[in-house]
């Protein structure tokens, strides 16, 4: 049959590992359900955090812990219906984030971001330029001394851990970089060196668009119809039929455990949810802002201005509770002035998430010619291209530009 696989899934993870294996004289065949990056990949923030070194972690400290606990948190939020489903990963996120667990976590978390600006960097130039990115960084704003202090510390131990830059702003010169901005804040920090994206969903078409130039198809279809050919390789239901290929990749964000499972793997995979709603405005901004002590993120988008959540421990599939996305809006009203929501109801999506904060990455081990490409919880659509390439130098059988064993899928004993 040659070298011919299967993506399933078409958010930025999918598309970008599509993409990486055509380039390596894959025959590919993306599936996707619904449209290219009309889900998760989609409703986030638009950053390509390349600050991100080390993954959100469980906080540890009892000035959170208690906020979140008594429902004060505006950033992290839970409900007591889906806590019997989601404690016993929260449980193992929490065990992962003690000192010694996250620094080793973190090490490899970095391994990866370090390489997503160029990854990206790289689509854009084999494709063709795109007008969807801005190159200028994004700013952390602090509306207390006590916020501003803590963001300062955390700003410092990422320069001297990982090279970070960041310039750090007091209040004058936060606003003259923001003027937008209707109240004193106590200060910022501006990453400079990330990107962001006005339209993350037209991004990940952009980059579909460019598999396709390759020669890449993209079809319709049901991943969970994936099913062994007699010859060793897969096949999937698509509208145009059976598709078979040699090879298969699980690529589905939230929803890989609805086919992972039926294969017999019991990952555990837990979402945050999160929640966005664009509102009509004029104004403008130097870059996207996120108002971290209550999880609030600006982003000017080409919809309007998005207004997005931090997270929500829920069920990915239970009822949307949209408190945090109206008291994020109450919130982003104090900073800016907008106008009325643009869509009738909020977008709701779900953050796919491993508790060692990781994601999976590698071949499937009961089963040949079959991989696993998921998890990427907070900063997928910043990762997408640079776990993509990694997986694709799996496949292919060319050396790794990053040591994959940290991401492979045999860490979770348990699950096989
Ligand atoms: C509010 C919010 C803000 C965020 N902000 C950022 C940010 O600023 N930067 C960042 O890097 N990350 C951010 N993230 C995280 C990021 O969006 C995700 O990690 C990333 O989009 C995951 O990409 P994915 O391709 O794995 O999943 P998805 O984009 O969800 O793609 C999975 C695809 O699989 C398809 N699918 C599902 N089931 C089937 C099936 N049975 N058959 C066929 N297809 C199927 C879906 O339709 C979907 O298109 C944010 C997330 C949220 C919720």
């Amino acid at each position: 049959m040659g070298r011919t696989a299967l993506v399933l899934g078409g958010g930025m993870v999918g598309t970008a590992t599509a993409w990486h294996l055509q380039e390596r004289g894959f025959n590919v065949t993306l599936i996707e359900r619904n449209e290219i990056g009309r889900e998760t990949s989609y409703g986030n923030v638009g950053l390509i955090q390349s600050e991100a070194s080390e993954p959100y972690a469980f906080p540890h400290d009892f000035r959170t812990l208690a906020r979140v606990a008594f429902g004060t948190a505006n950033e992290a939020i839970w409900h007591l219906r889906d806590l019997p489903s989601v404690a016993p990963a929260l449980l193992r996120y929490w065990f992962n984030s003690f000192p010694t667990r996250y620094a080793r976590i973190s090490s490899s978390y970095n391994a990866m971001i370090q390489y997503a600006v160029q990854e990206h960097e790289r689509l854009l130039t084999q494709i063709g330029g795109s007008n969807l990115i801005a190159k200028s960084g994004w700013k952390q704003i602090l509306r207390t001394q006590r916020g501003m202090e803590s963001a300062l510390a955390h700003a410092r131990h990422l320069s001297s851990s990982y090279g970070t830059e960041y310039r750090a702003l007091d209040s004058r010169e936060l606003a003259i970089a923001e003027p937008s901005l209707k109240i004193p804040m106590a200060g910022g920090i501006w990453w400079t060196n990330p990107w962001s994206s006005s339209a993350p969903g037209q991004l990940v078409e952009h980059y579909a668009n460019g598999f396709i130039q390759q020669g890449g198809t993209i079809l319709k279809g049901d991943a969970r119809t994936l099913s062994r050919t007699a010859s060793g390789g897969w096949s999937v239901r698509t509208v145009e039929g059976a598709v078979e290929a040699e090879q298969a990749v699980i690529a589905l964000g939230p929803w890989a455990d609805t086919l992972t499972r039926s294969l017999g793997y019991r990952f555990p995979l837990f979402v945050k949810r999160g929640y966005h709603r664009h509102f009509s405005w004029n104004g403008s901004l130097a870059t996207p802002l996120i108002d971290t002590e209550n999880g609030v993120a600006l982003a000017p988008m080409l919809a309007g201005l998005r207004i997005a959540t931090g997270a929500e421990f829920a069920r990915r599939d239970s009822v949307p509770d949209y408190t945090q996305i109206n008291n994020s809006e109450k919130l982003a009203r104090q900073l800016l002035d907008f106008g009325n929501p643009v869509e009738n109801t909020p977008w709701k999506g779900a953050r796919p998430c491993l508790p060692d904060m990781l994601p999976i990455i590698g071949a499937a081990p009961k089963h040949k010619n079959l991989w696993f490409h998921f998890g990427h919880g907070h900063q997928g659509f910043t990762l997408g291209p640079a776990t993509a390439r990694l997986l694709a130098e799996q496949m292919s059988g060319n050396a790794p530009y990053i040591d994959p064993l940290p991401y492979d899928p045999t860490r979770f004993p348990s699950a096989l």
